[in-house]
């Protein structure tokens, strides 16, 4: 199970351990091509495809 932490959380353990700063870079999401602030490379659709995609496997998974 993992857990995803906020990027300023993320930020202040990579500051106090003198890593440099994540920064949120702007991409385009891979199924609409809207720009959107993507928190690194795991994360390639924007919040309304995520969403979507969630919807779908819920409905894959029920069966509904
Ligand atoms: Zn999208």
């Amino acid at each position: 199970m993992t857990t995803k932490r906020e990027l300023s959380e993320t930020n202040a353990l990579r500051l106090s351990s003198g890593l440099p700063l994540l920064v949120a870079k702007k991409r385009a999401c891979l199924k609409c091509g809207v720009k959107f602030e993507s928190d690194g490379c795991h994360h390639r659709l924007c919040a309304s495809c995520t969403k979507d995609n969630q919807a779908v496997e819920a409905a894959f998974i029920t069966g509904g």
